[in-house]
């Protein structure tokens, strides 16, 4: 293939070439993944079976939505899948902060404890926790307080975590992605071992995790090992890149419940919610996840590969094993932080004329610049790119719903960033 597209792509022909090397390189490491894929897509289709999916669950509801039947089996399936009691899977949580807040409020009450025990949460849970200047109800304004405990480098500070339950927290929260940190995920033995650990010392602490970017990574699922409550994002791993929009909580039918009654009022919880025809997306989008998280680790794995072999610094590393979907590439300049973006941009299928710049994101700190041309506004387990505008640069690279596509932006960033050495 030629015609004049490699040169229409700004793609270097020695990128493409540093990216066939790396794949063979790397092919041994995927075959884990791919088995983890098979398993999955298995047991979502066994789920799907189990409860008698039809033609008929994809109708349209309209107004309060009072049974909803699309709506119920895909609380019924995503309940099963993750190994919960109950599901919340709703077009009304606006995005995976919505889901995770949700089961905050759901839980927590005046003179309660919230302990993150994996240093600090996503950036955009920031907001949450503090008391506000506006009284916005934040659980600070509420009266709820927050304390963390960092990870080391080793993973979970088990003396620490001892030290910190003698406070008996009401809720024990943990993030199993990277987010803007230079750290592998947490797999789900590490969190399994937390969870255990913290049940042992502290039976009636409430145990949430953040699943955003981990879903179908590995077999097992935070709910399946302990968790009580777990939310993500439904325009990442478990949407497919079908869901146009929406959020999920899992877990034990109690805290789901309290979720809920947030999410509408107490009272009503569940029971409405007119889902106006989506769930068929969402459970199309369910069926293809484990093969779409499958090319964007293919994706992220290639990339580690290409990248450090250029003497890159990447977190995790091509040989780790891993627990989410971020491949974070140290790459030191603003300048190479700002071409790796607008690299993965231009190879967007949607909105590649667009330059991405940095700006003041809702929720985060620092300015950030995006790239994103993908096909639901914001989804990154569509082909995206992201960094924080501080020291040392770190590019989070994520998603790509094929590995095709996904290649494609990784030898545009390459291009892009060694021609500027050459
Ligand atoms: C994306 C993400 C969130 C927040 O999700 P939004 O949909 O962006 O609000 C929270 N935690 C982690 C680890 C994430 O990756």
């Amino acid at each position: 293939m030629n015609d004049g597209f490699y040169e229409r792509m700004e793609i270097d022909q020695s990128a493409a070439e540093l990216v066939r090397k790396s794949e063979k390189k790397v092919a041994g490491f995927l075959e884990k993944q791919e088995e983890t894929a098979q398993y999955n897509q298995w047991k979502i289709v066994d789920a799907m079976q189990k409860y008698g999916l039809g033609q008929r669950h994809f109708s349209v509801s309209t107004g309060y939505g009072y049974g909803d039947e699309g709506r119920e089996i895909t609380e019924k399936i995503y309940a099963e899948v993750f190994g919960g009691e109950d599901a919340i899977v709703r077009p009304h949580i606006t995005s995976g902060t919505h889901a995770i807040s949700l089961c905050l409020y759901g839980v927590l009450r005046s003179g309660d404890e919230l302990l993150s025990v994996t240093g600090a949460p996503y950036d955009t849970i920031h907001s949450l926790l503090a008391p506000s200047e506006e009284d916005l109800g934040t659980l600070g304004d509420l009266g709820i307080t927050y304390r963390q405990l960092d990870l080391t480098d080793q993973g979970m500070d088990y003396p620490g975590l001892e030290e910190a339950l003698k406070n008996k927290p009401k809720m024990v929260y943990l993030q199993r992605s990277t987010g803007y940190a230079w750290r592998k995920a947490l797999t789900m033995d590490e969190i399994e071992k937390a969870i255990v650990r913290i049940k042992e010392i502290h039976p009636q602490a409430v145990v949430m995790v953040d699943n955003c970017y981990g879903e179908f990574i590995e077999k097992m699922e935070p709910t399946e090992v302990g968790a009580d409550l777990m939310a993500g994002s439904l325009i990442k791993n478990p949407g497919g890149g079908i869901a146009p929009t929406g959020g999920y909580v899992v877990g034990k039918k109690k805290w789901v419940a309290r979720a809920a009654a947030r999410l509408s009022a107490p009272g009503i919880g569940k029971e409405t919610g007119a889902t106006m025809g989506i769930s068929r997306q969402y459970l199309q989008g369910l069926f293809l996840a484990p093969h779409v998280v499958l090319q964007a680790l293919k994706t992220a794995i290639v990339a580690a590969e290409a990248f450090s072999s250029l003497g890159f610094q990447v977190c995790p590393k091509p040989e780790d094993d891993r627990s989410d979907i971020i491949q974070a590439i140290q790459l030191d300049e603003e300048e190479k932080l700002l071409r790796f973006c607008r690299a993965v941009q231009s190879a967007s299928p949607v909105d590649s004329y667009v330059t991405p710049y940095p700006w003041d994101m809702p929720g985060y700190e620092e300015q950030v610049v995006m790239a994103a041309g993908a096909f639901m506004e914001g989804s990154s387990i569509e082909l995206s790119a992201d960094g924080p505008m501080k020291a040392p640069y770190i590019v989070y690279l994520q998603g790509g719903l094929t590995y095709e596509h996904g290649k494609m932006g990784i030898i545009k960033a390459l291009s892009s960033l060694t021609r500027e050495n050459a």
